[in-house]
């Protein structure tokens, strides 16, 4: 039987104890509850426009913080005139926008009706070619629940045939679906790593941000992950752990929260993992929708600014990444991605998968905005977890 998860003696700091505005400071406690059961494109949000929110990030009054809250002075300043790309090491591929779940913080705006954002057999092939492309070792495949598309699992088979360290960006729930049960072990197979998206340890701050339910079924899916081989310390069996604040305040100390939830979930549920990473959110898409709701905005921006940290610069990942939409677009980050700002070449031709010129995109610019402040905030944030 699952032990009451909420008994445990957490020595780090809950989301609701750091929460400098306790009662609107959790997106639990929204009183928009309903609404965001639904996707915003679904519900024609005005915030389902990626424009909109640019405006809405830029429109909140930075003045009196560091280089006003402009993104490339503060870069500058730091000895940055631009983000450069180095050599290119990841593909991330975001497959598609059809996710079995609808968090409230999800920045890709995923969900059940997000059907017709799925990539196709050809953009999957088009993406193979590019890759061979390159000396790319790592192949992140995310969505959605990439497990979603019909053609997820062709793609994992190339990439684990070209040699390719292939990441799974699983959302756990996934797993029980009927025709994904199987998947644990099909990954334990082909060394997939999988990286497992859970904001907390404890069931009430996973299901307020993932909904009632969600954190019984991730348990059972981490057993089943458990049972396949992962979470041992076998590198072929990699099971890595993402978590993200279920609130307004940046990512905890990341290598202490470690410890604390292999601790708990190891004498609660009997569960192991392999690492934990955490992530810093983002204030774009439905996110931004809760900053804005609960009035969290502005003291989330003035959060991020005030936490800027020269040193995560170097390790920012649109430096070594590409980032590919379900329509074959290419972009130099997932949040780039999530706000149309697409990758160009020197010659101001859109980056497309269909056309894809390694010399020439690796002297594009990176294109910046205030969201940016997410990656550099703390100890910085990417898709790898805290930058140092
Ligand atoms: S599981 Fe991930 S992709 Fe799906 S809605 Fe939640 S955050 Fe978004
Ligand atoms: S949001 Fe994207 S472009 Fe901006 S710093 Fe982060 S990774 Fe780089």
């Amino acid at each position: 039987m699952m032990a009451d998860s909420t008994t445990i003696d957490s020595s780090l700091t809950t989301p609701q104890e750091l929460s400098p505005n306790a009662s609107a400071n959790s997106p639990e406690e929204s009183t928009s509850e309903k609404k965001r059961v639904l996707s915003l494109l679904r519900r024609r949000s005005p915030l389902a426009d990626p424009q909109q929110q640019i405006t809405d990030l830029n429109a909140v009054n930075l003045d009196s913080l560091a280089h006003g809250g402009d993104f490339d002075a503060a870069i500058a300043a730091a000895g940055h005139p631009n983000l450069t790309p180095t050599q290119l090491d990841i593909f991330q591929i975001n497959i598609g926008k059809l996710c079995n779940m609808t968090c409230r913080h999800c920045h890709v705006d995923s969900g059940p009706d997000r059907t017709r954002e799925n990539m196709d057999r050809e953009t999957v092939d088009a993406c193979l070619r590019a890759l061979d492309q390159t000396n790319a070792t790592t192949v992140d495949i995310t969505g959605g629940a990439p497990e979603m598309n019909p053609h997820f699992r062709y793609l994992v088979d190339e990439c684990v045939k070209r040699g390719k360290h292939v990441i799974d960006r699983c959302n756990l729930t996934v797993l029980l679906l009927p025709g994904r049960e199987d998947l644990p072990e099909w990954f334990a197979e082909r060394g997939v790593e999988v990286v497992c998206s859970l904001p907390h340890y404890r069931k009430r701050n996973t299901d307020a941000q993932r909904g009632d339910g969600t954190y019984e079924k991730s348990i059972e899916a981490l057993h089943r992950l458990n049972t396949a081989g992962y979470g041992k310390g076998d590198p072929n069996r990699m099971l890595t752990l993402m978590t993200n604040p279920v609130g307004a305040f940046l990512a905890g100390n990341q290598g202490k929260a470690e410890q604390e939830w292999k601790r708990g979930l190891q004498r609660n549920h009997g569960v192991s993992f392999d690492r934990l990473i955490a992530l810093n959110n983002m204030p774009i898409s439905r996110y931004l929708e809760w900053l804005e709701e609960s009035g969290n905005l502005q003291s989330y921006m003035e959060t991020l600014v005030n936490a800027f940290n020269p040193a995560t610069i170097n390790g920012l990942m649109c430096r070594n990444t590409l980032s590919m939409s379900w329509d074959g677009r290419i972009f130099d980050c997932d949040f780039n991605q999530m706000l149309d700002m697409e990758a160009r070449y020197p010659d101001g031709r859109p980056v497309t998968i269909q056309d894809f010129q390694l010399e020439a995109f690796a002297a594009r610019k990176i294109l910046t905005g205030r969201h940016c402040y997410g990656c550099t905030a703390g100890s910085g944030s990417s898709c790898g977890g805290a930058i140092e």
